[in-house]
């Protein structure tokens, strides 16, 4: 079916790009795959009737290269294939339950698998257990470098895995940058749904939140993540363009596929603020999150007021989504509705910059 790429310059939406020779083979599954609107349940079956002479691993048939696989539209129309003449599947095991790492690296092969394989134990489990989840499965992380161009790395998280092209010539994948990267992509397993401030600006909320929680950071670098959203949103061009004007003009250039991210980031820590406000409880994403769970999977606005508004005053919260999210103005960040052990400051260029200030206070956040 016909694809847009973007600008053939453009080498974010590489990660969109099929690359298919006989030294590499990357696609995206919905380049290949004709899906039927509106019908995830049609059976479907994928033959491969000719194989290329190198391993490939299909998202959607995990562990299995490229035997016949039998399913639903749904398994395969979002998905990832990809296989390169140095892939190699490896089995993680997490809290007793089997995952996979898709590698395909081209230096320091032994260090990157053991840095990302002890990234991901560390994460998932960290990351399930607070979700509550039942294994349903493995999850399959995909680390593939790109072909032509030294673009850091991008991603797409998908419900059994994500996929993270990153610049080839990297001697070490899991920099600081690219970890939060993929514990982004990580979080779309649960954060996937709903309007771009939601699935995109909650799921930054996440990372930075989990980050912590997991024991990979600690406390202050939740303040470190998030002054780079509160930086990237009051120095956007956009910065006050209404919700509709920003979700039409995603694709349209960064400063809008951003400025979406970081204002869904903003509004959730100014919510996880008045949730600790109203009912002193200092761990607030963890609540909130409980109440969103039950619809996560068809996530409206409007389902997320109605169970927010078990946690706090309605009509503030309505203002205040009205005010940050309909219409984009900025956020204030009054001193009494910020989590506490932290403060709002402003930098010499005017940005508000988030600044702990009592660590002990700050830490219960994520315990
Ligand atoms: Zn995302």
């Amino acid at each position: 079916m016909p694809a847009d790429y973007g600008s053939p310059g453009g080498c974010l939406w590489d990660v969109f790009r099929p690359d298919i020779d006989n030294a590499m083979l990357f696609t995206r599954t919905e380049n290949l795959f004709a899906v039927p609107a509106d019908d995830d349940e049609t059976p479907v079956s994928v033959t491969w009737e000719s194989v290329p002479d190198y391993p490939v691993f299909c998202l959607y048939n995990a562990g299995k290269g490229t035997e016949r696989f039998e399913g639903n539209v749904r398994d395969i129309a979002w998905s990832v294939i990809a296989g390169d003449p140095l892939l190699t599947v490896d089995s993680v095991m997490v809290d007793g339950n089997l995952h996979y790492l898709v590698t395909a690296l081209r230096k320091n092969a032994e260090m990157n698998k053991a840095e990302l394989t002890d990234y991901f134990k560390t994460f998932y489990s960290a990351i399930s257990s607070f979700w509550g989840d039942e294994y349903d499965g493995p999850y399959s992380m995909l680390f593939f470098p790109f072909r032509r161009n030294t673009w850091e790395a991008t991603g797409n998280g998908f419900t059994n895995g994500f996929v993270s092209r990153y610049d080839a010539t990297a001697d070490t994948i899991l920099t600081t940058k690219r970890r939060d990267l993929f514990t982004h992509e990580v979080g779309h397993k649960w954060l996937n749904n709903g309007p771009v401030w939601f699935p995109e600006g909650f799921n930054e909320m996440q990372t930075g939140y989990q980050l912590v929680a997991s024991g990979l950071e600690d406390p202050t670098y939740f303040a470190t993540y998030f002054n780079i959203a509160l930086a990237g949103l009051y120095h956007s061009p956009y910065r006050n363009a209404p919700d509709e004007e920003a979700e039409e003009k995603f694709w349209d250039d960064g400063d809008y596929i951003w400025l979406l991210y970081w204002r869904g980031y903003c509004y959730a820590f100014h919510l996880a603020g008045v949730y600790e406000r109203e009912t002193g409880e200092p761990n607030a994403w963890k609540p909130m999150m409980q109440t969103v769970k039950p619809f996560i999977d068809d996530f409206t606005a409007e389902k997320f007021l109605d169970a927010m508004a078990g946690l706090m005053d309605r009509e503030r919260l309505e203002k205040d989504y009205r005010t940050y999210i309909v219409e984009g103005k900025d956020f204030e960040f009054l001193p009494e509705d910020l989590p506490s052990g932290c403060a709002i400051i402003h930098r010499e260029d005017g940005a508000p910059q988030l600044v702990v200030i009592d660590t002990v206070a700050f830490a219960k956040h994520f315990e």
